[in-house]
């Protein structure tokens, strides 16, 4: 980050994107004084070189802004006492978004960004649009809340697209994200506890939106269709006073045929441009196994319609497909990790809730169902219309009681404590069953009763099933 050069900042939050700010920042010829609550954190900073400085001891006054991680709470329920120096002092406050935004002003203006929000579907649509780009040989960075932190990314320059994956944190600290294209993947209430309420949630992703250049926007839920028509009414206005463009903002859909914007119609997608009144089939996800569902049918409109918004076209009207069709897919998310004989096994570790359990739950038959671990308000129980596609269930971990009640009389489940001895019964029920079946490993729950998090409970499974097959 060079705009910052000769400049001193104040830093709050020294994890993996804070180090990385840190980094770039100092990089580029400014001053940095860093802080974290914990002293582990600390003395990484200070190890990597950098100035560790009590933010609450520090003089403000000549400090241009304080950056501050997108991981603590800026409005709620009480602002960062870090927040409360900055503010006291009269220094702007700004996330590593801003940062890379006002970089991407200074030295590459009109290069091409693409910056994706939603509550679900985030890391698959960003990985997905990332990945359409690339196989087409464009020169592409993926990162911001997914892999990698925006500053540890090549910067911004002519020709190179930048696409940003995008919490409503991060949206928060970035007044200046004012990408090519903004996705609203969509809306539903979750992450409250940040920001107040469900209102302020959406007013921040509703912000992104009003300032993209074009933008995709779900209506499938009534949140994100409420922003949709919001966004198009006051373009209405605009383009009426001759003050811009209209046809700038796209509404997707897998659950209705639109009259403009993208829809899933069977398994293809369909845009149809409001600017310029074309029609354009950008493709299918029929029999892609690592677009299965149709919550993936919608990953992939927003992807395919971005990739067609910014020319990703050229001579071969099958470069949408043809990227498409090798999207390798991400881990833990319904991830196809083997198949034994008539088995496939699949680790769908990030299914943390049964929202997401749902949706893999849809996208497979004769289940053999792996599910607990810490269980979520309401458990399963949303699910009961699903369970009859689950030949047998494996509990594991704190919820099996809890669930075991649920399923009773229902479905025939197993209590088998760890994930190895439930890896070992499903795949041995799963042999001796005729006909294709699938080891479904979706918990429902969170994972730190046996597990650090997520990843490792899915590389658990993952390492179960190589051993099964050796
Ligand atoms: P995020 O980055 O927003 O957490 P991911 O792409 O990692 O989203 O997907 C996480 C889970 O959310 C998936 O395992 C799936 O269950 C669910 N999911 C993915 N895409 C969607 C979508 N478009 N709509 C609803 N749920 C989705």
């Amino acid at each position: 980050v060079t705009h910052c050069a000769g400049r001193r900042l104040a830093l709050f939050g020294l994890g993996g994107s804070g180090l990385a700010t840190a980094d770039a920042l100092r990089a580029g010829g400014a001053e940095v004084l860093c802080w974290d609550d914990a002293e582990p954190a600390r003395d990484r900073a200070a190890a990597a070189g950098h100035a560790v400085a009590d933010l609450r001891a520090i003089d403000w006054s000549g400090i241009a802004a304080l950056v501050l991680t997108p991981g603590v709470p800026l409005t709620h329920p009480e602002p960062h006492w870090s927040a409360t120096c900055a503010r006291a002092a009269g220094v702007e406050i700004l996330g590593d978004v801003e940062l890379f935004c006002r970089e991407r002003a200074a030295i590459a203006p009109g290069a091409p960004l693409v910056a994706i929000t939603g509550t679900n579907g985030k890391s698959t649509t960003t990985a997905l649009t990332a990945h359409l780009f690339r196989a087409a040989g464009r020169d592409v960075q993926m990162g911001g809340n997914i892999g990698t932190a925006v500053l540890a990314l090549e910067p911004p320059a002519a020709g190179r697209l930048h696409v940003l994956e995008v919490s409503s944190y991060q949206i928060d600290l970035a007044p200046g994200l004012a990408p090519t294209v903004g996705m609203l993947l969509n809306l539903s209430p979750d992450h409250i506890e940040r920001h107040g309420s469900f209102e302020n949630y959406a007013a921040v992703k509703e912000r992104l939106i009003e300032r993209s250049e074009w933008s995709l926007v779900g209506v499938d839920d009534t949140a994100s269709a409420e922003i949709y028509e919001r966004a198009v009414e006051r373009e209405m206005r605009l383009h009426a006073r001759h003050l811009g463009p209209s046809g700038r903002h796209l509404p997707v859909s897998v659950r209705q045929d639109l009259p403009t914007g993208v829809s899933l119609s069977g398994r293809h997608m369909i845009l149809m441009r409001p600017y310029d009144g074309r029609e354009r089939l950008l493709g299918g996800v029929d029999g892609i196994a690592t677009l299965r569902g149709l919550h993936n049918g919608q990953n992939a409109c927003f992807a395919a319609a971005c990739a067609d918004l910014l020319g990703l076209r050229g001579a071969d009207a099958h470069v949408i497909q043809s990227g498409l069709n090798g999207f390798p897919g991400l881990p833990h998310r319904m991830e196809e990790v083997g198949r034994i004989g008539n088995t496939l096994f699949v680790n769908d570790s990030k299914a943390t809730n049964a929202d997401s359990a749902e949706k893999a739950l849809l996208s497979f038959d004769r289940v053999h169902w792996i599910l607990g671990g810490v269980p979520k308000a309401g458990g399963i129980a949303a699910l009961a219309p699903l369970f009859d596609r689950v030949q047998r269930a494996y509990l594991i971990g704190e919820a099996a009681d809890d669930f075991a009640r649920t399923l009773s009389g229902r479905v025939l489940s197993r209590r088998c404590g760890t994930l190895e001895k439930a890896v070992a019964a499903a795949a041995e029920d799963a042999r001796q069953a005729s006909g294709n079946q699938t080891v479904l490993f979706s918990p429902a729950c969170a994972s730190f009763d046996q597990f650090t998090n997520f990843e490792a409970r899915g590389d658990a499974f993952r390492a179960l099933v190589a051993a099964l097959q050796t």
